[in-house]
């Protein structure tokens, strides 16, 4: 049996597709079980069904058209107990169906298993024999095998619509296709497919006829595209703030890098054509991003092989084709670029939809920036097909309609509608205080940086920057920045909110996030060299950022510095003792600058079980819930795999949290909350009946925050939250939340619609 098994799994996997494997399964099951029949149910909810995909023995004109119920029968018995039944003569089971179109009436003998991937039955694997027949152990095992092989089959097929082929009769019912939301919001409108950048992955190798004149058109395709992200970065200019505008920087930079130019000039010179070695330096160089784990970063490999295939269109001097958006463009496309986005009039965008990428793209970013709905990572997005197509795009809950429905359309024009409602009552917000009902202020803060947001709306609306992420400065060069860039950058920032505060933290790069300059590999690297860990090792790293933002704060003193991953209170009296180093050096140095107050992240258990032991030694607290969530969970909050574990709201965050603020109180520090939870509305009624002292979160975020702060009371808060803290999980702290912000008519504020 153990033979037969191997054979028919190789089998399976050298078949060409979804249809020949289930066919081979059919076959060759019946053949080592010696029974009458072998099926395949493929399960579809949306129609509360199960499809005959694949049978020997039954009628194969029933194959792709006859279903059976959900419900009903011994197929939909095994689906809803997810378990085997196996049944020597079935025609006793009270779920025993006497009749149905597939002829399968007559037969005793059953045995049926579930197939079944993440947690989730696909379909039904099924024998069947004319005779009363129980089938034994090796037999159930034997068939559980291969239904498990099945189950990434069909997965897999799903992803790439072969499985819609495969029923050709059956239209998809008011289907969508999922994706990550990546931005939030409704969008509607006509499907234009992004043009396919040249190729890369085409360029053959060849040896070059002519160094000199291959040297001279990679640079000319050099400066073509320099012109061109130079173009779209002024006509963009407008339309966003200077922080977003730092992407087409960041691109800019890598076009002039040593990296990139010198790197292939070289290899021409060591005898590759121009193509070829444009082709290799972009391949190494992305590469590095791609083996990282931090998603931010792993995104930067897609921004550097758009710029090759981009530089690639001009050496084979091929011209974009002139692209006519319509009114509502829904710009889709397979791996969509910043700068294919900013091609697109903004007046005339109505969403993105790209087959790659994640929220942390740069084009999420960008549209995030410019408030249109995006949804990333549409595995099963048939882009050569979608020109000019009606298309929906939901940005909360990351689904694309295509070609949708009436009653779809109806839907959603609908909630477009209550949409604008939302965002007019949204506008409103403006210049109103952060203020309970029962007059508590809670200030809200502006997060800018790594993924920085600092639109017009919230340079005016927030009370300063409560959390400035450095890396950017670090990540988008080929070597270290030195004083005097930082001090600029650190400038820029604080002359952007003064006298507002802002508190710019200090470098937090890490294992799981390594400069590409900076290159070391651990097995564990969100436990491993991270944060203040590398700054207390590399001191002259820490100095030299220390001294630079002490600098840029001369004349202007707003600034407050933050330390990251603070794991326990020698970390911090070692890094003060520093920060007061550097700042004597400046004043031996004749520069007139003052020792800004000093705070830090509280993002680690460790930390939040010696709070007022840290509180204690520093001026204030940032709570950085996306790290707390998971060091206390112990859930990578990178692997996707584990992403459904990821829950911020748990309610063992929530004790962690209250046990911070009532530590700082101790000592009478503030205490802020600078991870994506307090820009949650769910959450934030949470933290104010915490006591929590501010918000800190980006721009996106901050008038709907306001607008929860300005609907409750903090009496109300603190009972909401007595509730949440007495829950067991997570779900249940949601639902509490959406419940509550449903009856104070703000449940628009967390799905579409009102
Ligand atoms: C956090 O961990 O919650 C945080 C704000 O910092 P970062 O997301 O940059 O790690
Ligand atoms: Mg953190």
């Amino acid at each position: 049996m153990l033979e037969i098994l191997h054979r028919i799994v190789q089998e399976v996997n050298a078949a060409p597709d979804l249809g020949e494997a289930l066919n081979v399964i059919v076959k060759r099951v019946k053949q080592a079980i010696k029974t009458d029949v072998c099926s395949v149910y493929l399960t579809d909810f949306d129609r509360r069904e199960h499809v005959l995909l694949a049978t020997e023995g039954l009628r194969q004109d029933a194959v792709g058209k006859v279903s059976l119920p959900m419900h009903r029968g011994l197929v939909g018995l095994v689906c809803e107990r997810a378990e085997t039944v196996n049944l020597d003569d079935a025609t006793e089971h009270p779920r025993y169906l006497a009749k149905h179109s597939t002829g399968e009436t007559q037969y005793r003998g059953f045995l049926g298993v579930p197939i079944i991937q993440n947690r989730k039955v696909l379909g039904v694997l099924v024998v069947r024999q004319v005779e009363s027949r129980k089938f034994d152990d090796n037999e159930v095992t034997f068939l559980f095998t291969l239904a498990a092989q099945l189950a990434g089959a069909i997965t897999h097929a799903r992803a790439s619509g072969e499985l819609n082929q495969l029923q050709p009769s059956r239209k998809p019912l008011n289907r969508y296709l999922s994706g990550q939301p990546a931005s939030p919001g409704v969008g509607t409108g006509q499907a234009v497919v992004a043009y396919q950048l040249a190729d890369l992955d085409a360029v053959p190798s060849r040896t070059t006829d002519n160094v000199e004149a291959d040297v001279t058109a990679f640079k000319d395709a050099v400066s073509l595209t320099r012109q061109e992200l130079e173009n779209v970065k002024n006509r963009l200019s407008k339309e966003l703030p200077v922080e977003e505008l730092a992407l087409f920087d960041a691109l800019l930079l890598m076009l002039g890098s040593d990296t990139l130019v010198n790197q292939t000039v070289l290899r021409i010179e060591q005898g590759q054509w121009a193509q070829g070695a444009l082709r290799d330096t972009i391949e190494t160089h992305a590469r590095m991003f791609d083996n990282m784990d931090d998603v931010y970063l792993r995104e930067r490999a897609s921004d550097i092989r758009n710029l090759g295939r981009r530089l690639l269109m001009h050496l084979q001097t091929e011209k974009p084709r002139e692209m006519n958006f319509p009114e509502k463009t829904i710009l889709v496309g397979d791996d969509i670029s910043p700068v294919q986005l900013a091609e697109v009039p903004p007046e005339r965008l109505a969403g993105i939809v790209s087959a790659k990428g994640s929220s942390s793209s740069h084009v999420s970013i960008l549209a995030r920036a410019m408030g249109a709905p995006a949804v990333m990572g549409v595995s099963e997005l048939p882009v050569g097909r979608l020109e000019g197509l009606d298309i929906i795009i939901d940005g909360y809950r990351g689904r694309v309609y295509v070609s949708p429905d009436p009653s779809v359309t109806d839907e959603y024009a609908r909630l477009a509608q209550e949409e604008s409602e939302i965002s007019s009552e949204l506008e409103m917000m403006r210049g109103l205080k952060s203020e309970t009902t029962d007059g508590v202020t809670v200030p809200l803060y502006l997060n800018t940086g790594l993924i920085s947001d600092v639109m017009d709306m919230g340079m005016n609306e927030a009370e300063g920057v409560g959390l400035h992420r450095t890396e950017l400065l670090y990540i988008v060069r080929d070597r270290f920045p030195g004083e005097e860039v930082q001090v600029e950058s650190y400038q820029r920032m604080l002359t952007m909110f003064a006298p507002r505060p802002v508190i710019l933290r200090t470098l937090d790069i890490g294992g799981d996030k390594p400069l590409p300059y900076f290159p070391f590999t651990e097995s564990n690297p969100f436990l491993g060299w991270r944060g203040v860990r590398i700054s207390l090792d590399h001191p002259e790293i820490f100095l030299t950022q220390i001294r630079a933002m002490i600098r840029a704060n001369i004349g202007l003193n707003n600034l407050r510095i933050m330390l990251p991953m603070i794991t326990k209170v020698s970390e911090v009296e070692e890094l003060q003792m520093l920060i007061q180093r550097a700042h004597e050096e400046l004043l031996e140095e004749g520069y007139k600058a003052e020792l800004p107050p000093v705070g830090v992240m509280i993002e680690v258990p460790s930390a939040v079980y010696q709070i007022d032991e840290i509180a204690r030694r520093v001026d204030f607290l940032s709570v950085g819930t996306n790290d707390l969530t998971q060091y206390l969970l112990a859930v990578d909050r990178n692997n996707p795999r584990v992403a459904a574990i990821f829950d911020d709201m748990h309610p063992v965050v929530l004790r962690a949290l209250v046990q911070i603020v009532e530590g700082a109180a101790t000592y009478q520090r503030p205490v802020s909350v600078c991870g994506e939870l307090a820009g949650n509305p769910l959450a934030a009624v949470l933290l104010l009946g915490m006591g929590v002292d501010s918000l800190s979160m980006s721009a996106g975020s901050l008038l709907k925050i306001k607008w929860v702060i300005r609907s409750y009371s903090r009496a109300r808060a603190k009972s909401l939250l007595q509730a949440a803290l007495r829950m067991t999980d997570a779900r249940q702290v949601r639902e509490l939340m959406e419940k509550s912000l449903d009856e104070m008519g703000l449940g628009g504020l967390v799905r579409p619609g009102k």
